[in-house]
């Protein structure tokens, strides 16, 4: 075998086959793919997967990757035998609840630009003929969902990359790395030694096994999920294609349905979870465990648990009664990976450079990754927006065995459930708590769970501002039941108690870390669009841009020394950016402060009277201006106040070491008493936000889109020197042809979510991405990505909810204070 690659995959299911496939389209030719199994039928989880490519997901990119999978593999074919047939998938609803979630999923097909369509029962019936319709209310057709055949694909790709100059060894083991300098330099195998400059695992369900072989930790769970194929069905006697009926989902039964022949695959989530240890799993066909029929002996496949099966079977037989003829053929229950939060696991690792990964990718995305993976490694940047599946998005919790096996196992359970965007994780929980909490708990909150954080959204506490509107003859707001999950009318009522007078919130969960050195500021200059060389004191709202004048991230940062800032961030991806461009020569330090310190947010007219009875300090206009930080005593507690507001009023962040934090949260809660503060929670700080024009990284803006695009032109200073993403946004101009736009529904008492698409004459134009009920506007806002063509001249503008159709048109952004008024107060 060859001793030296420029690049080595280890893998070669449909993630190191596509990934093979794209980086040989780049150019990179000198390529070596390497499987302990037999090629290209090795035994992995590609190499039984029945390939139902269901494209619709809430994620925008997911759904981006998975019509790259449709668009290659349709295109693809192996000695003239089809890589994909477009059959068509059929997501049916048995109960009102589903029916009307699957709404909302045709709103998100069509927001991501797939053509989809809801369809009667008779509908369905007509393209599947074997489902009673008596047991359906209807179904979600997108036309262009169908059946992958990954072994074949796996081939075909392989093929092409090797025509293209790439090697491929079959049964050949990775048993361990070359890593010197923090930096991987090859691999060792039951073949030899050889060298490489980059590796990129794709081992699926033996991934974190060979992540750990080179020290590093890849948070994935393996867990068994049953599939099985019957004996022929009599309608289907005499089929000689494999298939022709639609793929088929019936998720209030946690199933999945596809045509074989003249037999039918039935897959089952319904059962319990079986998580597995990826040091268990068997590495070649010798030693497995065995299962039935011809997947026995791959060692991807576990036996199969009958029991598990008899439930679902009953059900598979209601839905499909031909089926009650018919018997299991063969059946098993195959391993594949799930992660913590649903998402694919994509990057380079931070510890040891050139070592990549791609793990937790199903068939449905592996065309999309693949070519992802080929281009972030040869260009430094995937072409979509990988944020929710890159490698860094993990907290340091996240990375641990249990948590990964708890989370896992419960994202198989829900992975046909109707999951609302605020449901929260069940386990493990309490996780992270910030030393406000106790006081928390007894005002009430209803708390939500971020990034393992415990954040309350709102207080039961303040219940008696609802009373209080009430008696001033107002209406509590109301909401239809998918909306008001996880939503309380206290939310309207802590945001207008915000404006009308003050309240707290708890900003701890909010990262922030500290970039200190003698080379802090060159450093900081250099990867923001602001200027950074400003007086010790500043805050600076800005931007961290890539190379393509992509957002990345915004941040705050505030220059509290010489060479010292303080930079509130997004959250983890941030920590990576930052600690991926910092120089090696050791003038820059990075500290994550966000477990030393907390932070309260004491926003309202009257946070100014409350702070400034507890404070010796000058907190005047003049003793501390906007967007300025200042050390300051409140009472005996040491605080780094930020004079800055993400809710669009006067007042500050107050940063204080840890321990300090229950003191802080009585000392402020007292003062504020006569004042009328409230404790806020998260829900009225979002519409609060919302309502200012106040953008979120990550769900209105990410790397695809450029400042000026997202409305955030003021944040780039062009004359503040050379940064990350000059280059792209001088050749981009200032002029988008799309922008993020502010909506207003006609009617106020109408609200969306987000995600919903957006119309203009009756066809898809974009998409919303945050929404709120405006309380101080008196307004329902979405913001939207739109094409400026479709938002000129006041046009008239739908938004689909549900199905239902709510007029809107686009607003000044922001609606509250554009003058800024209240926070220069
Ligand atoms: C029953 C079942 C049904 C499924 N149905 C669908 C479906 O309908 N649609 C869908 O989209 N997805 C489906 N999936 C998921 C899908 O099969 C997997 O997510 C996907 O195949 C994973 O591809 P992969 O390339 O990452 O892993 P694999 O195909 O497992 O490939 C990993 C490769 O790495 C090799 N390897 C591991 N360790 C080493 C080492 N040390 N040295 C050398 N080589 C090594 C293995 O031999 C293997 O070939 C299903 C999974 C199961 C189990």
């Amino acid at each position: 075998m060859q001793s030296r690659a420029q690049v080595v995959i280890i893998g070669c299911g449909v993630v190191g086959a596509s990934t093979a496939y794209h980086l040989t389209e780049l150019g990179c030719a000198d390529l070596l793919v390497v499987d302990q199994g037999p090629l290209f039928t090795t035994g992995g989880s590609s190499s039984h997967a029945p390939g139902l490519v269901f494209q619709t997901n809430p994620s925008r990119t997911m759904t981006q990757l998975a019509r790259h999978t449709v668009e290659l593999y349709q295109g693809m074919d192996l000695d003239g035998q089809a890589c994909y047939h477009p059959v068509g998938g059929i997501e049916v609803a048995a109960t009102p609840e589903r029916w009307h979630d699957l709404k909302r999923k045709y709103g998100l097909a069509t927001s991501w630009g797939l053509e989809a369509e809801l369809i009667s029962p008779a509908e369905v019936v007509e393209r599947i003929s074997l489902v009673d319709s008596q047991r359906i209310r209807g179904g979600l057709l997108v036309p262009s969902d169908g059946i992958a055949k990954s072994v074949r694909a796996v081939e075909a790709m392989g093929r092409a990359a090797q025509s293209r100059g790439a090697r491929f060894e079959g049964e050949t083991q990775v048993t361990g790395f070359d890593i010197a300098d923090g930096r991987v330099r090859g691999v060792r195998t039951t073949r030899g030694n050889v060298e490489a400059e980059t590796v990129l695992i794709c081992a699926g369900i033996w991934g974190p096994k060979v992540g750990r072989l080179a020290g590093i930790a890849i948070p994935v769970q393996p867990l068994g999920h049953q599939y099985a194929r019957t004996t022929p069905v009599g309608a289907l006697a005499g089929a000689t294609q494999e298939v022709t009926h639609p793929i088929l989902r019936h998720q209030d039964s946690s199933m999945y349905f596809r045509q074989v022949f003249d037999g039918y695959g039935v897959g089952s989530y319904q059962h319990r979870s079986l998580p597995v240890s990826a040091e268990d799993i068997p590495s070649s066909r010798r030693d497995a465990p065995g299962s039935r029929g011809d997947w026995q002996q791959m060692p991807s496949v576990m036996a199969f648990t009958a029991d598990d099966f008899k439930q679902p079977w009953q059900d598979a037989c209601e839905l499909l009664p031909a089926l009650r003829s018919t018997q299991l053929a063969d059946a098993m229950n195959g391993l594949f990976l799930f992660t913590s939060d649903g998402m694919p696991v994509l990057g380079e690792s931070r510890d040891v450079r050139g070592l990549w990964v791609a793990e937790a990718v199903w068939v449905t995305h592996s065309g999309g990754i693949g070519r992802a993976m080929a281009e972030w490694i040869v260009e430094g940047k995937p072409g979509v927006d990988l944020r929710e599946g890159d490698l860094h998005r993990f907290e340091a919790f996240a990375h641990s065995p249990a948590y990964v096996r708890a989370r896992g196992s419960q994202n198989f359970q829900e992975v046909y459930d109707i999951i609302h965007p605020l449901q929260p994780m069940e386990e493990p929980r309490p996780l992270r708590t910030s030393p406000f909490y106790p006081r928390q708990q007894e005002l009430g909150a209803y708390f939500l769970e971020a990034s393992g954080w415990e954040r309350p959204h709102w207080f039961e506490s303040n219940i008696g501002l609802l009373e209080r509107r009430a008696l001033d003859g107002q209406v509590a707001d109301e909401r239809e039941p998918w909306a008001a999950r996880y939503w309380s009318p206290i939310v309207g009522a802590e945001a207008r108690a915000t404006r009308a007078a003050a309240a707290l919130y708890d900003m701890t969960p909010l990262k922030r870390v500290e970039v200190s050195g003698l080379g802090a500021l060159t450093f900081l200059q250099r990867l923001t669009t602001g200027e950074m060389n400003k007086a010790v004191g500043a805050v600076t709202y800005t931007l961290l841009l890539d190379e393509r004048g992509g957002i990345r991230s915004d941040i705050t940062v505030a220059r509290l020394g010489d060479q010292r800032f303080q930079v509130g961030c997004n959250g983890p991806l941030d920590v990576d950016w930052l600690e991926h461009h910092r120089p090696a020569d050791g003038s820059v330090h990075l500290t994550d402060l966000t477990s030393a310190t907390c932070c309260l947010g004491l926003w309202g007219p009257k946070a100014r009277e409350v702070l400034g009875r507890i404070t010796g300090d000058d907190v005047s206009n003049d003793g501390l201006r906007f967007f300025r930080a200042k050390r300051i005593d409140v009472a005996e507690v040491p605080v780094t106040a930020l004079r800055l507001s993400y809710v669009g009023e006067l007042g500050w962040e107050l940063y204080a070491p840890t321990e300090y934090g229950l003191r802080l949260w009585d000392l402020l809660w007292a003062a504020g008493q006569p004042s009328g503060l409230v404790a806020g929670g998260r829900g009225a700080f979002n519409a609060l936000r919302v309502e200012k024009g106040y953008r979120s990284w990550g769900t209105d803006m990410w790397a695809e889109h450029n400042p000026y695009e997202a409305g955030l032109g003021f944040a780039v200073r062009m004359d503040s020197g050379d940064f990350v993403g000059r280059e792209a946004l001088l050749r981009a101009g200032t002029q988008p042809t799309r922008r993020l736009t502010c909506l207003v529904l006609d009617d106020p008492s109408k609200l969306v979510l987000g995600k919903e698409p957006v119309l203009a004459g009756g066809r898809v134009v974009g998409f919303v991405t945050s929404a709120t009920q405006g309380y101080s506007v008196g307004q329902s806002i979405a913001y939207a990505w739109l094409p400026t063509s479709e938002t000129d001249g006041g046009a008239m503008l739908e938004i689909e909810y549900f199905g239902q159709r709510y007029p809107a048109r686009v607003a000044a952004d922001p609606l509250f204070d554009p003058q800024m008024q209240r926070m220069r107060a």
